[in-house]
């Protein structure tokens, strides 16, 4: 997918800043509680599961499947007008099926997009210093 001049850029809050760091750097760091050990996403201060505020940033591999997608023909922000189509897809990690990842699918046609098709990262650079994470088919 082409970049698009003036697309948003993702401003990233006190619990995602690793995150994003961690795309700029091209790893995939998932947030996960260092008192029970379960993943979470999105990144939040406090564990859902324990309730522990111990928390830990792990490197992913980075693979996944399609969990769903739409195809947007209809552009919502001035930025993608010469963006449409595209796609937006949820991608589930391997591994644990509660980390389900909004992103884009890039090297793949809209029309071949397929329910549960392999993907792995790949970083693209937004702008200068802004990576973003999307996936590819593997
Ligand atoms: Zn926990």
């Amino acid at each position: 997918m082409a970049e698009t001049p003036n697309f948003p850029s993702p401003i990233p809050d006190f619990d995602a800043k690793e995150f994003w760091d961690g795309c700029n750097r091209g790893e995939l760091l998932m947030q996960r509680c260092a008192a029970c050990g379960k993943f979470r996403w999105l990144p939040q201060p406090m564990c859902p599961f324990c309730n522990s505020l111990k928390r830990e940033w792990v490197k992913v591999s980075g693979r996944g499947k399609v969990y769903s997608y739409t195809i947007v023909t209809h552009p919502v922000h001035p930025a993608a007008v010469s963006r449409v189509p595209y796609n937006v897809a949820q991608v589930r990690l391997d591994e644990d099926p509660s980390l389900i990842l909004v992103t884009n699918l890039v090297e793949i046609g809209n029309e071949d997009i397929r329910i549960d098709m392999p993907v792995q990262v790949v970083f693209e650079e937004h702008e200068a210093g802004v990576k973003l994470p999307k996936f590819k088919p593997l």
